[in-house]
């Protein structure tokens, strides 16, 4: 078996941890704060929501550390932080579904939305418009989270057939989902979730003792296999040189074990992205200086 195909086997079983730590039926996580710590919160995904901790911040209640998304937020954003979007690479069920379903329909099928739209202003647009949603009404972000809809799909209870559930099931599995190149474009385009770690990660990542993805130039041999397998679409070849885009990334490792070369590894220390883009900025420079 292919080593890539291999590691996306490893995955699926973290996904699969991850559903059973963190969405209903069995939110495992949540349950065992909720019992031991004698904690207030829900024993399902509305126990790790990321916006009512916002919510409450912003409505004058405080940020209770003491609560189940109390904690997992604060773990969320602390990971975030030192070792990358660990959530999103690890652990998120409802990302991992829409890619796994991706992986399977034909390429000529699937579109690569970031050829015609910048995932990262859309991403951050939708983050702040998540962090002001508290002020306008409790249940609008909720009627469009596809981690409520997988966890309504898991339990056979998706209810009434209303026009938000329709409209985030086709944006989160169809458009964006099995149709995408990658399956990940309500990661990609929509999850303020993911946004916020991506926004702590790329900060995390100026440091040396964090844990970030490190590019090792010498070693690359400009086989685009990393490219074709990101699904986030974090990696792009411009003019043979390796781009990325750390603001999409979820480090979920998949380029660093299809590269055939270690030319991408994960750990502390300085990750050297950055150098490549400074020479990709000096190639048109230096051929406009040969023209005159
Ligand atoms: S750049 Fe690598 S770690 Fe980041 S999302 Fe793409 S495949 Fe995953
Ligand atoms: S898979 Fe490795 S060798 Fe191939 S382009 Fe990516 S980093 Fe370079």
């Amino acid at each position: 078996m292919k080593k890539s195909n291999k590691y996306l086997i490893q995955r699926a079983g973290w996904y699969i941890v991850g559903f059973g730590l963190f969405f209903a039926p069995f939110a495992f996580f949540q349950k065992i704060l909720i019992s031991v710590f004698k904690l207030e919160g829900s024993g399902d995904i509305h126990g790790a929501c990321f916006r009512m901790g916002v919510q409450s911040l912003f409505t004058g209640k405080g940020l209770s550390l003491l609560t189940t998304s109390g904690i997992i937020v604060s773990l969320l954003l602390v990971s975030a932080l030192l070792l990358g979007p660990l959530f999103c690479g690890r652990f998120c069920a409802a990302g991992a579904f829409t890619e796994y379903i991706s992986r399977i329909v034909p390429e000529k099928f699937k579109i690569n939305w970031q050829k015609y739209i910048n995932p990262t202003p859309v991403r951050y647009g939708i983050l702040a418009g998540f962090l002001i949603v508290p002020f306008l009404s409790y249940s609008v972000a909720c009627s469009y989270c596809n981690y409520f809809l997988l966890e309504k799909l898991a339990s056979g209870n998706i209810g009434v057939l209303g026009s938000t559930t329709i409209i985030t099931g086709l944006f989160w599995l169809i458009i964006f989902g099995a149709f995408t190149k990658g399956g990940r474009g309500y990661c990609s385009y929509l999850c303020p979730v993911g946004a916020i770690q991506s926004l702590l990660h790329s900060i995390g990542a100026k440091f040396g003792f964090t844990y970030k993805l490190k590019f090792t130039k010498e070693k690359c041999v400009s086989c685009n296999l990393c490219v074709k397998d990101c699904p986030m679409g974090a990696l792009q070849s411009v003019d043979k040189l390796l781009k990325y885009n750390i603001n999409n990334c979820i480090t979920c490792h998949q380029c660093s074990h299809i590269c055939p070369n270690n030319a991408i590894t994960y750990g502390q220390g300085m990750s050297k992205w950055n150098e490549i883009n400074k020479e990709e900025v000096k190639v048109p420079v230096v051929i406009d200086t040969r023209r005159v």
